[in-house]
């Protein structure tokens, strides 16, 4: 299409929209919402979006417009016109707009909006008029001055001034001045002739302080504004959001042209901001906070102190505040009703803004709501088990991260009860933590760089403030509601956030925070926030850890293991880890690493029996230390298979070379020369013969069971005789013998060979006929991924062993890596960091051909990975397409891989058969659910 025909403006009003939710991309979230809002009947101001393809175009073009485009807008407008029985710019009945960014993904408070634009010195006596109501009028041009001098004669023009200095705090200063004067505590004191002497200070405010005087023409104001919103997309607040939430540049926002509807009318008016569910605890209460005669932004911008919406959501911070179910109960129930239909129609929580105008409700706006985690996770779960969403939708409600925050810590109960009190304020984002005040986002940013944990304190955040919100530990703040930006934001990271401590007096200039008891805490002193409760506390409190107790927590994954095709298993070498696996949900264990029993509490004495079968010069030698370590290895083998209940469990050869475990400092050497009966200077020598230039590729895993074949029998008998021991006690067990950094068919036939006859001398010594087992290989050298199909005649399983086979694969050192891998991220040489995600571009094609290879000679070869990246989400997508069996990660990251896995399933369209059908709410894919949300 040529772009002289090319559609850049679509119209919104009742019965006439011609967008629809599914056009996120092209209208913006809030276009595309607003558009379905008017299909199903919820009422909605009449408007038209200029399109996301407007701001591309703007931006390809060197800030012009499409030549069709203003035609596009004054035709819409007309139709505005026309609805609203009011023209724009008409000096008796003028049209006023609002002016509203709108980008596909919602970008809480970084993008402008420019109320009442239309108002000038004319049209306000028009509105005057036709209202009789000046108060009201000359506030809303008051408050149109105040927005369009900051952000379209000031920031859009790019002046930056210093901190306190902007326009909009000269103008608020002014308003404050003249409150004093007069004796009044709220705006709403100000009578019509005070607004009316306040616009002409404001006036000449612009003019002496921008060198310009306001336009007084509504079409200047109109693409004034326009423009501003288009600039503010690459401003510098939106551009630190988008890197840090990884929105493109190129998606570009859409901007709203929306006729006025107004909340300060008169008492009969008012604004507010709600959520149909509670995005703090998920509770299924409908939530909100609103104002009477005011503007939406006083909500928002905590200039207020909002009202509670109903009863039900009072707290002891505002109990005293009129609830709009009480005040106007008529539109409350109407309201009720539409956030109800909101919610069954997106099926997800909305978070809607909705202004009443004298009397009469409208809906400005509703988007997926940002919450916690706990309640991302009981609105899952509830969701769910009500039947409002299918199962597959539900695993894609909560994030891999937002399951983590689960794991983490919150202020011990214990030292809280006996802890000094600060302050109090909502509880804005949940959780515990603690650290050093500060009081700028820079500061913020600059200590925690140097490694400092910080609590940013600010009077009310702004959201300039959002590169040290995110380097903070919390935040808190003296103003402001739950739905401030700074809630919303902080909401959104899932970080610890208390806002509107208002008994906390916080002095930004002299870096000073002082209590209602008169304490003054100074910049570095240290805090502990208690997010849940919106209490602040002197000190460094312990903090503990979340999630566990949670009764949707092990509901939530439930639904996960209903949906999810991938096994999950636990790297777990102790039975007390074994429990906490079987406990997050761990089917088995992937790898239990023998070497760890050598390792930490109790190992002194297993760990001395194996140095003495290290330094042993004989293999008489070492046969008498490999039977003293026996039983040792055994015992904690029959401990791990009992607490494992019969679940796999995968024990691994002994990997690392035998250097590691033996003493490197004369008092080791000594004792160990003691106790062997072997002279010191013997003791040294043998140790030194073990040097190797090249451990990581020296004589390790399975070159250790062929150098010394007595090593990997007593493991493997070790491994049957407690097996053996359990079973004739009628107990379950499932061993998976593993053999490590296997490159070659042969090395596996050699192992083979022992295994196979220590397991028929354990049989004939215990009369057994079977042992159930497996016998299986790590693949973790590239060799054995080329080598597959040969491996696989020899393997009843596969376990890649990720870590080396990164190492192995890149050429990058494990234990080096630090040095370099830094230097590669920051200048994007690779996407992250190999270790932590798999490399599926390389190290993944390894794997995939390894999969295939091995199949093709054993269709039913069980397969795993067992590196690092287990626990990790991207990595577990992987595996999950590459056909793998199972991934095996840290105890702490099942949780995270049960959700992936699931999440996994749901993205490839692959779930288990048994979860339930499709709901046809668009819940089959995740990509459509994703998207869904992110342009709400
Ligand atoms: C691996 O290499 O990925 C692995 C799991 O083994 P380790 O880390 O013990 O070498
Ligand atoms: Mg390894």
């Amino acid at each position: 299409m040529e772009s002289s025909d090319k559609k850049y403006v679509y119209f919104f009003a009742k019965d006439q929209a011609e967008g629809r939710a599914q056009m996120k991309n092209l209208l913006g979230g809030k276009g595309a919402n607003l558009a379905e809002m008017t299909h199903i009947g919820i009422p909605v101001p009449p408007g038209f979006t200029l399109t996301t393809e407007v701001c591309t175009a703007y931006y390809d073009t060197n800030r012009q417009y499409p030549d069709n485009l203003a035609g596009q807008v004054d035709e819409n407008l007309l139709k505005m016109e026309e609805l609203m029985g009011a023209k724009f710019g008409d000096a008796d009945n003028p049209l006023l707009v609002s002016i509203r960014s709108g980008a596909r993904q919602s970008m809480p408070g970084m993008m402008e909006t420019i109320l009442n634009v239309g108002l000038n010195d004319i049209t306000v006596e028009g509105l005057i008029n036709k209202t009789n109501n000046p108060r009201f009028a000359y506030d809303a041009y008051r408050r149109l001055i105040q927005m369009y001098s900051d952000v379209v004669m000031e920031k859009s023009a790019g002046i930056e001034p210093e901190e306190g200095q902007g326009i909009r705090n000269q103008l608020e200063r002014a308003m404050h001045t003249m409150k004093e004067q007069k004796g009044y505590t709220s705006d709403t004191d100000l009578t019509a002739e005070d607004l009316k002497e306040l616009l002409d200070i404001y006036k000449t405010t612009v003019q002496r302080v921008l060198g310009k005087t306001f336009p007084q023409k509504a079409k200047e104001q109109l693409w004034g504004s326009i423009s501003a919103v288009f600039q503010s997309w690459n401003g510098k607040r939106a551009i630190a959001y988008r890197e840090i939430e990884g929105i493109p540049g190129e998606w570009g926002t859409a901007v709203n042209v929306q006729a006025m509807a107004y909340g300060n009318m008169g008492e009969t008016s008012a604004t507010g901001v709600a959520f149909t569910r509670n995005p703090a605890t998920g509770e299924n209460a409908f939530f909100g906070e609103w104002l009477i005669n005011a503007q939406g932004e006083d909500v928002v911008a905590g200039t207020r102190t909002p009202n509670p919406i109903n009863e039900a959501g009072k707290s002891e911070f505002n109990q005293h505040l009129a609830s709009l179910e009480t005040n106007m109960p008529e539109l409350y129930r109407e309201l009720d009703g539409y956030q109800k239909k909101l919610e069954n129609h997106y099926k997800d929580m909305q978070d809607l803004e909705f202004t009443i105008q004298e009397g009469t409700l409208y809906l400005l706006q509703t988007r997926t709501g940002k919450r916690t985690a706990n309640a991302a996770l009981r609105m899952a779960v509830e969701m769910y088990e009500s039947g409002k969403i299918d199962d597959r939708t539900a695993v894609t409600r909560v994030t891999p991260e937002q399951l983590d925050i689960l794991l983490h810590p919150i202020v011990d109960p214990e030292a809280e009860a006996t802890a000094e009190q600060l302050g109090k304020g909502l509880p804005a984002g949940p959780g515990g933590a603690t650290g050093q005040i500060v009081f700028t986002a820079q500061e913020a940013v600059n200590w925690a760089e140097e490694g400092k944990h910080v609590i940013l304190v600010r009077e009310e955040t702004n959201p300039e403030d959002v590169s040290g919100m995110r380097a903070a530990q919390a935040v808190l703040t003296a103003r402001g509601g739950m739905t401030s930006h700074a809630a919303l934001v902080a909401r959104g990271w899932g970080k610890c956030c208390i806002v509107g401590a208002g008994n906390l007096k916080i002095d930004a200039g002299n870096k000073t925070m002082t209590t209602a008891g008169g304490k003054i805490l100074k910049e570095g002193d240290f805090v502990t926030l208690n997010g849940t409760k919106g209490y602040v506390y002197d000190g460094q409190l312990p903090l503990v850890k979340v999630g566990e107790g949670n009764v949707y927590f092990q509901k939530f994954l439930a639904i996960c293991d209903q949906v999810r095709t991938l096994g999950v298993r636990a790297n777990a070498e102790t039975p007390a880890d074994s429990l906490k696996a079987v406990s997050f949900g761990a089917e088995g264990i992937g790898l239990f690493r023998t070497e760890h029993m050598f390792y930490g509490e109790g190992s002194e004495e297993p760990l001395s029996k194996l140095r003495k079968m290290i330094v042993s010069k004989t293999l008489e030698e070492r046969r008498v230390a490999l039977d003293e370590l026996f039983p040792y290895v055994k015992n904690d083998l029959k401990k791990t298979f009992e607490v494992m209940a019969g679940r796999p469990v995968t024990i691994r050869l002994l990997d690392p070379p035998l250097h590691e475990f033996v003493p490197h400092n004369q008092e080791g050497q000594q004792s160990l020369a003691d106790d062997s009966g072997i002279p010191l200077a013997e003791i040294k020598a043998r140790i030194d013969s073990l040097r190797e230039s090249n451990p990581m590729m020296g004589h390790r895993g399975v070159r250790l069971g062929i150098t010394y074949p007595e090593i990997a029998e007593t493991q493997i008998r070790a491994i049957f005789e407690a097996a053996a021991e359990l079973l004739k006690e009628n107990k379950k067990v499932s061993p998976e013998i593993m053999i490590p950094v296997t490159a070659a068919q042969s090395e596996l036939a050699h192992q083979k060979k022992i295994i196979s006859r220590v397991y028929s001398e354990v049989l004939q010594k215990h009369g057994l006929n079977e042992i159930p087992h497996l016998v299986g290989t790590m693949i973790e050298i590239p060799r054995a991924c080329l080598m597959a199909h040969k491996m696989a005649e020899e393997s009843d399983f596969f376990s890649f062993g990720t870590n080396d086979l990164t190492q192995m694969g890149f050429g990058f050192s494990r234990d080096d890596v630090v040095g370099f891998m830094g230097d590669y991220i920051e200048q994007g040489l690779i996407a992250a960091d190999p270790f932590q995600t798999i490399d599926q571009e390389g190290i993944g094609q390894l794997i995939e051909m390894t999969v295939k290879k091995g199949r093709k000679t054993k269709s039913d070869l069980k397969i795993g990975i067992c590196g690092e990246q287990g626990g990790d989400p991207d990595s577990v997508d992987f595996c999950h397409r590459a056909g793998l069996n199972y991934v095996s990660c840290s105890p702490f990251r099942v949780p995270i891989a049960r959700l992936s896995a699931a999440q996994a399933a749901v993205r490839h369209g692959t779930f288990k058969a048994e979860s339930n059908p499709g709901c046809g709410c668009g819940c089959a894919k995740v990509e459509e659910i994703r998207e869904a949300e992110a342009g709400a």
